[in-house]
């Protein structure tokens, strides 16, 4: 094929992807798992990773596209901007959406044990401001974690006034959302208290998930939500 031949269908093709409605390409989508399903074992093992990931994140993610249909805003907003404007959304936009941002973020701020690297200095310092100490932080957060009633995620926010704090929220709820009842900031770092998300391994042991799952905890990723607010 001449050059000009090639250039001349390269040019119909564009036109022709232009003109075709790709709606696929508006919905959201189920975002890889950073790491093997098996990465975060012995903390959490395979099974519950994959199944948590494929199905569960897997099933928020094709409710959440079944929605677009009848709230074709949904289509407008990235996920992130779909959390602060989620009250004008029916309760399964609301459960959908949510669990879709949550489980994205919950991935990311995990990886395998011994990589997650620490605090970042500034992180650190906003740390003992908020709370004294890390290790304060952390008995807190897992009092709130392990004391929070039902399903729902515990969370280490940063605050409109610049400062952290830890709240928890029900469902797939989060902090980002503008609903009445929830503490609003930026979400740092993000912990299901599901029980699909520990039920395998720890059965009703919630408090000895949360105390493990601190080997898992990113802090890279946190440092870079931290800095990015
Ligand atoms: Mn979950």
């Amino acid at each position: 094929m001449a050059r000009s031949q090639l250039l001349s269908l390269l040019a119909s093709l564009v036109l022709l992807l232009g003109w075709c409605p790709l709606p696929a390409w508006a919905d959201f989508a189920l975002p890889p798992l950073p790491y093997a399903s098996e990465a975060l074992e012995p903390v959490i093992d395979a099974t519950t990773m994959s199944i948590h990931h494929d199905r569960h994140h897997g099933a928020y993610v094709a409710n959440l596209n079944a929605q677009i249909a009848a709230n074709p805003g949904l289509t407008e907003l990235s996920l992130e901007a779909l959390q602060g404007q989620i009250a004008d959304f029916p309760i399964a936009v609301r459960n959908n959406g949510g669990g879709h941002w949550n489980h994205s973020q919950f991935w990311t701020v995990m990886g395998p044990v011994g990589q997650g690297g620490k605090p970042s200095t500034q992180l650190l310092k906003a740390i003992n401001a908020s709370f004294g100490s890390l290790e304060s932080l952390q008995t807190q957060f897992n009092k709130t974690a392990a004391g929070h009633f039902g399903s729902g995620w515990a969370w280490l926010i940063r605050k409109p006034d610049g400062t952290l704090a830890i709240t928890s929220t029900a469902n797939q709820d989060n902090p980002l959302m503008n609903l009445e009842g929830i503490e609003r900031g930026t979400p740092l770092l993000g912990l299901d208290v599901w029980e699909h998300a520990y039920y395998l391994k720890y059965q009703n042991r919630r408090p000895d998930y949360i105390a493990a799952w601190w080997d898992l905890v990113n802090w890279n990723e946190v440092n870079r939500r931290f800095a990015a607010v």
